[in-house]
């Protein structure tokens, strides 16, 4: 594909200035920036061409060979910087046309600080420790009523001895000599735009621009210390074994004093021996004798926050569903709560003793033998 005309990328004139130029290119560049069209490589791709022609015709000097002699690289071009561009596609990489963009929008330095991450808020770039994962299991009865635990950790912590420096005593360190104890080093890589300068964080001494003559001798220069630790989380009310919590801070220290890692707990649900979950509510079965399903009776009933008292109705059939109202689980983030739900099984005798031979056989005796008028045969409404 053949480059296009810079003046036509930019949509101008052969004797646009650089009010004009830069008016343009803001323009364009606004319009196809990666932020405002993720995932849409046209539209990167005509903010990089954008940010090419801009860099080209912005500079009085690169706009002077560009006006004699176009893309063409022959004929006195040689060893000019456009060499690099190719024939083909773009000279311009995505970070370089979002860095042409910051340094002719960004508002100078703050920009750029943000960018490569040196802003004020965070420490030369300080390494961060790791995050930990946890599983936590909770009862039912603590996921409806939410609950603070308390968990054994076992994670770096800041060594006490030395307070996290790695130092045995506070004259012992130096500045690191590869970053000068600026704690982050620059790679300075040239382009057609002039330098391009990359900040990363010093490897030698990790970020902190200091070295250490006397290493601690309880964290050997590390600066932590393996510990099992207790941490506590509060858990909210209705949740479900797979939901995760993330505690900011509570995961490794970083060697010598950068920022904590995570602690990501990870919610499990105990089997509870008598109810079932489904969703916000909770099942249990009931088993009553025959005596108790045709006459009613009212019983203690289990819940997850204390026993109630359950009215069984006169009739009631096996299979039936009773519902305590708000028995249930709370819906997290939520004013819901679910229900308990009573399912009803009615037992028959197995073995009756004699006394309850007779009282069957009277009953028996009195049906004598006869179905109560219709048919006994219905058909199955559901298999489970
Ligand atoms: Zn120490
Ligand atoms: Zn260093």
């Amino acid at each position: 594909m053949a480059k296009r005309d810079y003046y036509d990328v930019l949509g101008l004139s052969k004797g646009a200035d650089k009010a004009d130029i830069k008016k343009s290119y803001r323009k364009i560049a606004m319009k196809y920036h990666p932020d405002k069209n993720p995932g849409d490589t046209e539209a990167e791709a005509k903010f990089k061409e954008a940010a090419e022609a801009y860099s080209v015709l912005n500079d009085e000097q690169k706009k002077a060979h560009y006006d004699q002699f176009g893309h063409a690289p022959e004929g006195g071009m040689g060893g000019s910087p456009f060499d690099g561009f190719g024939g083909g596609g773009f000279g311009v990489d995505l970070s370089d046309a979002l860095r042409i963009f910051m340094e002719g929008f960004g508002g100078g330095g703050g920009g750029l600080g943000d960018i490569f991450g040196g802003g004020g808020g965070r420490s030369r770039g300080r390494a961060k420790g790791s995050d930990l994962k946890i599983k936590l299991p909770l009862t039912l009865e603590e996921i409806a009523a939410g609950v603070t635990k308390k968990m054994k950790v076992k994670r770096f912590e800041t060594c006490s001895d030395c307070d996290g420096s790695g130092a045995r005593d506070r004259g012992g360190k130096s500045n690191c000599t590869v970053c000068q104890g600026r704690g982050e080093v620059q790679q300075v890589s040239r382009s057609m735009f002039g330098q391009f300068v990359n900040i990363q964080p010093c490897s030698n001494c990790d970020g902190t621009g200091e070295v250490i003559a006397h290493p601690c001798k309880s964290c050997h220069g590390d600066g932590r210390v393996r510990t099992e630790s207790v941490v506590s989380a509060k858990i909210p009310a209705g949740v479900h074994a797979g939901n995760y919590m993330t505690l900011r801070g509570e995961g490794n220290s970083a060697r010598r004093g950068g920022q904590h890692g995570d602690l990501i707990v990870l919610i499990d649900e105990k089997e509870h021996d008598m109810f079932i979950r489904d969703e916000d509510n909770i099942y249990l079965e009931l088993v009553l004798d025959m005596s108790q399903a045709v006459m009613g009776t009212e019983l203690e009933i289990p819940t997850l926050t204390g026993k109630v008292n359950l009215k069984i109705p006169a009739g009631t059939q096996s299979g039936k569903l009773l519902r305590l109202r708000g028995k249930g689980i709370p819906r997290i983030n939520s004013h819901l709560v679910g229900d308990q739900m009573v399912k009803i099984q009615i037992e028959t005798p197995r073995k009756p003793n004699k006394q309850e031979r007779e009282i069957y056989q009277r009953l028996a005796d009195y049906y004598g033998g006869r179905s109560k008028g219709g048919s006994i045969f219905r058909k199955i409404k559901s298999l489970l």
